[in-house]
């Protein structure tokens, strides 16, 4: 490794960052952070600083870095089969154990696996498969899909849409037309202080009835969510959410796709957020815990209800029209094998819900009485603190403070990665499963330590 060699060069010369400043990093404004190794819960850039990471990348390397058990895995299947495709009927030792290993694990009433490669495909796969559902029933006008603002399911032209946060959609002429946004189950920005959560899920639920109402329950094919909102401010529903908009969706005959990628396999302490929450899903969108981002892949685990009505329409139509050369790439699924087999064999299920209620007690006993922490909130292993310029008035502050941004830089160079969450004054985490109770205080330490620095 050499400091000054050509590598931060080339990166402003030639690589297309995703979701950065593009201006700013040509301009060397902002750092090129260059990765090298990983171990458990730590990175180490090339520069040899160690950083324990508490958003496991993207809240994705759930089993912790450095696993050799699925680097062997994948090195394994790269020497006997490293490609072969799943079309008409193809598929591999380790796709189809895969498949079987996911519907195990998966709630009732779930039927098939369809894999892609990322969330954002997964969800694409969703809402064709729903409009294809519709078309078979012969209802070719219920196709709209209700989101939630502050959710994030993604960033292509159907899944950017579904995502509700203004910067996914500004100048890319996004949402389109198909796609409606109701209120975010987001209770500490509830409309009315005084509302009980019970109240606010009532109100919710009347928002998203007078949306079906407005729209017509003839046009609205199906509701998406994530069990806990994760990008647009890591916020868990409030009492009976879920109970209640399940019971609206069936009313109207509407699907529900819980996307998961975030919550699947154990994040929130357990298999599946949709379980944790009594969720009834018609589609679950998995990815990022599926192989714990050791190599990409993702999936759509297929309802019963929405099964039965794909085969017919096949009988019908013929072979369906979708599928990605990539679809169930056997590197993804050994990594998917042997990462699911290390959630078991080591508890880290468990572990997350243990170790995650510790690191959420511990931000409350270390932050709950400052004055510019307005929430402190999570489920399992996933937290978030929210800053307010005001407590009683809730308010934000000004955003050309860049405060969160601020704190969050300061963590990084006392050793801690946490994130600054895009909408909003809040500090997301989202560690590894592997997280000990020590790395948990070192997390709530440095943030604590950040926040007082900056904020008193
Ligand atoms: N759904 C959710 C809930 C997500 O959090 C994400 C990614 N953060 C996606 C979908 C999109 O996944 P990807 O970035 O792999 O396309």
């Amino acid at each position: 490794m050499l400091k000054n060699d050509m590598l931060e060069q080339w990166d402003r010369e030639n690589f297309f960052h995703p979701s950065t400043h593009l201006a700013q990093h040509a301009r060397g404004e902002s750092p090129t952070r260059v990765i090298k190794t990983a171990k458990g819960s730590h990175i180490t850039d090339r520069d040899g600083n160690e950083l324990l990471d508490a958003f496991a990348g993207l809240y994705c390397v759930n089993v912790g870095y450095g696993r050799t058990e699925i680097a062997e895995a994948i090195a394994e299947q790269a020497h006997e089969l490293a490609y072969y495709h799943s079309y008409v009927g193809h598929g591999t030792e380790a796709s189809i154990t895969l498949s079987k290993m996911i519907l195990d694990r998966a709630p009732d009433g779930m039927s098939k696996v369809y894999f892609g490669l990322g969330g954002s495909d997964a969800n694409e796969t969703n809402v064709k498969l729903i409009w294809y559902y519709n078309n078979i029933l012969g209802r070719p006008e219920k196709k709209k899909i209700i989101s939630r603002w502050r959710g994030y399911h993604g960033s292509g032209l159907v899944t950017g849409s579904l995502t509700g946060l203004e910067l996914f959609h500004k100048k890319f002429d996004l949402p389109l037309a198909q796609v409606v946004h109701t209120d975010a189950p987001y209770y500490y920005r509830r409309p009315d202080a005084n509302m009980s959560e019970a109240e606010f899920t009532a109100h919710l639920v009347g928002e998203l009835e007078a949306l079906i109402e407005r729209e017509g329950a003839d046009t609205i094919a199906a509701f998406i969510g994530e069990p806990v909102l994760g990008t647009g401010g890591i916020v868990p529903p409030p009492e009976g959410y879920w109970a209640a908009v399940q019971e609206v969706l069936n009313k109207h005959d509407i699907l529900l796709v819980a996307d998961e990628v975030v919550t699947g396999f154990g994040r929130l302490g357990s298999m599946f957020g949709s379980v944790h929450y009594g969720m009834k899903p018609d589609l679950i969108t998995i990815a990022k815990g599926l192989t714990s981002a050791y190599a990409p892949l993702s999936g759509s685990i297929v309802g019963d209800k929405m099964w039965k009505v794909l085969e017919q329409g096949t009988d019908e139509n013929g072979p369906i029209g979708h599928g990605w050369t990539y679809s169930a790439h056997p590197i993804g699924a050994a990594a998917g094998i042997a990462n699911l087999k290390l959630i078991d064999d080591l508890k880290l299920i468990e572990n997350a819900s243990d170790v995650g209620g510790y690191l959420n007690a511990q931000m409350k006993a270390a932050l709950g009485d400052h004055p510019k922490v307005g929430d402190i909130r999570g489920e399992g292993m996933l937290c978030a603190v929210e800053l307010v310029e005001d407590r009683d008035g809730r308010t934000p502050f000004d955003p050309s403070r860049k405060v969160v941004p601020t704190i969050v830089g300061d963590m990084v160079k006392a050793g801690v990665i946490a994130r600054a969450m895009p909408q909003g004054d809040i500090i997301g985490f989202a560690p590894p499963f592997c997280l000990t109770r020590e790395e948990a205080d070192k997390v709530v330490g440095v943030t604590a330590d950040a926040i007082k620095a900056n904020l008193g």
